[in-house]
């Protein structure tokens, strides 16, 4: 089994309601092939919630406590709901001992090799999200939806 973000199978669990369907992973996911899990969700945050961007650094700064997950304002701060939903996301693939993933590019919690700079202006640096991080860091292979187009 392979895990994958939920909303490339078009589950509506992004923070606007909506869904990131790709074509080709809702393919996989109809084969029975995939497991979807939506970390921010996971981590206790509702849906529809508010646009959130890693400020002054990657899903590895956050996990080490030294960057943030903020809204649109810098007020709100939701690390602890990132952190806690990856946790839960690793904790799934362990029991299901699962080897692979396939996760939405960008996002601050899914995001693998580029996320947005926390200037919300749809600046991109290099850098993983705060569950992308985590399940790299267990060995777990990561892929995203760009690798099926
Ligand atoms: S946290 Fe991941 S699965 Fe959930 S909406 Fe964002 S990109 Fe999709």
């Amino acid at each position: 089994m392979i895990l994958v973000s939920a909303c490339l199978c078009g589950i509506n669990c992004r923070y606007d309601g909506q869904d990131s369907l790709n074509p080709q992973v809702l393919e996989l996911f109809n084969k029975g092939e995939l497991v979807p899990v939506c970390p921010e969700q996971l981590g206790g945050l509702s849906t529809p919630r508010a646009c959130m961007e890693i400020v002054g650094g990657e899903g590895k700064n956050v996990l080490e406590g030294k960057s943030k997950i903020l809204d649109k304002t810098y007020t709100a701060d939701s690390s602890g709901e990132f952190i806690e939903g990856a946790r839960r996301v690793l904790k799934i693939a362990k029991v299901l001992n699962i080897q692979k993933a396939i996760l939405k590019q960008r996002s601050p919690s899914c995001g693998f090799g580029k996320i947005y700079d926390g200037s919300f202006s749809g600046n991109l640096i290099e850098g993983n999200g705060v569950t992308a991080e985590l399940l790299r860091q267990n060995g777990i292979e990561i892929l995203t939806e760009e690798d099926f187009v």
